[in-house]
């Protein structure tokens, strides 16, 4: 790594913790009271912290496992000092994501890919009930791939929200990558085949296409995609490569239960969980590493370009359980 990917990397390190503030100063501020004038981990610690993690909207079943997982580690490792706890926090919920899910730390991968000789657009789909930060990660990651020298083009296929294709142009001008507009009322599914045809034409590496993400029964909601997914395979075999789901963390349990209903209406293969900062939820990334087999991708700790980070357990978990200092 030369001296720029360091100080890159310290600066990650800086927005991340910086992002999970508040979630860590509840938990560690909380842990602290109840750690207080014990020197073991007993019963009742194990209470206190079965608690605090609920409240931190790790979720009921994620907590328990987790809880378990200490009793067992410290029964069998004698390892009873209350001073090892935030040690073992660590260790145990990371191991636990790993164990479920393998989540590869990197980029969405962008093979070069060709269709009778020509070089054809990695596809992504960007889903997501209204205000949980699409658009905003569609810019985001946008600038992520311009760094690395692709080429993107974004598409503009919430059509829905007389503001959401005049965002979606802010965020294309901001990154300085091209967008594919129809203005509003078009038919998404109509926005997305065009996107793609153009990635084709232009000969693109990457096209984004944004969605609208009204909050309607799931079978609307399966309809809708499985329409826009229609429009794309119909331009191009295979698209969409990826179906990002966006799913706003400062929601808590709530993004548990759009989880299930986008994974229900469609195959959704990553996850993006956004607004870790202002919030004191983040315990819910937990949550869903350990209920969904769909990795956790990336992660917003922040309004600006590149508050958008490659979601890495060790790194979130040890940030969210390492006391400052
Ligand atoms: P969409 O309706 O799903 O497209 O959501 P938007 O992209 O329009 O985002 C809704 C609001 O959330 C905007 O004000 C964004 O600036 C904000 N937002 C998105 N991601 C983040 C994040 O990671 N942190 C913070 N603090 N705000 C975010
Ligand atoms: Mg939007």
């Amino acid at each position: 790594m030369g001296i720029f990917g360091f100080f890159k990397k310290k600066e990650n390190k800086e927005n991340l913790d910086q992002g999970l503030q508040k979630t860590k100063s509840s938990i560690l501020s909380r842990l602290g009271k109840a750690l207080m004038g014990k020197s073991q981990i007993d019963e009742d610690v194990l209470d206190e912290l079965e608690e605090i993690l609920i409240t931190s909207d790790v979720g009921v079943n994620t907590t328990i496992k987790i809880i378990d997982r200490i009793r067992n580690r410290v029964s069998k490792e004698k390892y009873t000092n209350t001073s090892e706890l935030d040690y073992l926090l660590r260790d145990e919920i990371t191991e636990m994501i790993r164990e479920n899910l393998n989540t590869e730390n990197e980029d969405f991968y962008v093979p070069t890919q060709e269709l009778n000789g020509r070089k054809v657009p990695h596809v992504i789909m960007v889903v997501g009930v209204n205000g949980v930060g699409k658009t905003t990660t569609i810019g985001k990651l946008a600038y992520r791939f311009k760094q690395q020298g692709k080429t993107v083009l974004l598409g503009a296929g919430d059509t829905f929200r007389a503001a959401a294709v005049e965002q979606l142009r802010i965020w294309s001008d901001r990154v300085g990558v091209p967008i594919l507009e129809k203005g509003m009322h078009v038919a998404p599914a109509t926005v997305a085949f065009d996107a793609i045809k153009e990635g084709i034409d232009g000969g693109y590496d990457v096209v984004i296409i944004d969605t609208a993400g009204r909050l309607q029964t799931k079978t609307n909601l399966m309809r809708e995609l499985s329409n826009i997914k229609k429009a794309m395979g119909k331009v191009q075999a295979g698209s969409p490569h990826e179906v990002l789901l966006v799913l706003d963390a400062s929601t808590g349990q709530n993004a548990i239960q759009q989880a299930k209903a986008f994974t229900e209406a469609t195959e959704v293969s990553a996850l993006a969980l956004t607004k870790l900062d202002g919030t004191a939820k983040g315990g819910v990334v937990i949550g869903i590493c350990d209920e969904f087999r769909i990795p956790v991708k990336y992660i917003g700790v922040g309004e600006g370009i590149d508050h958008l980070q490659i979601f890495n357990p060790e790194e979130f978990v040890g940030s969210l359980f390492k006391s400052n200092g």
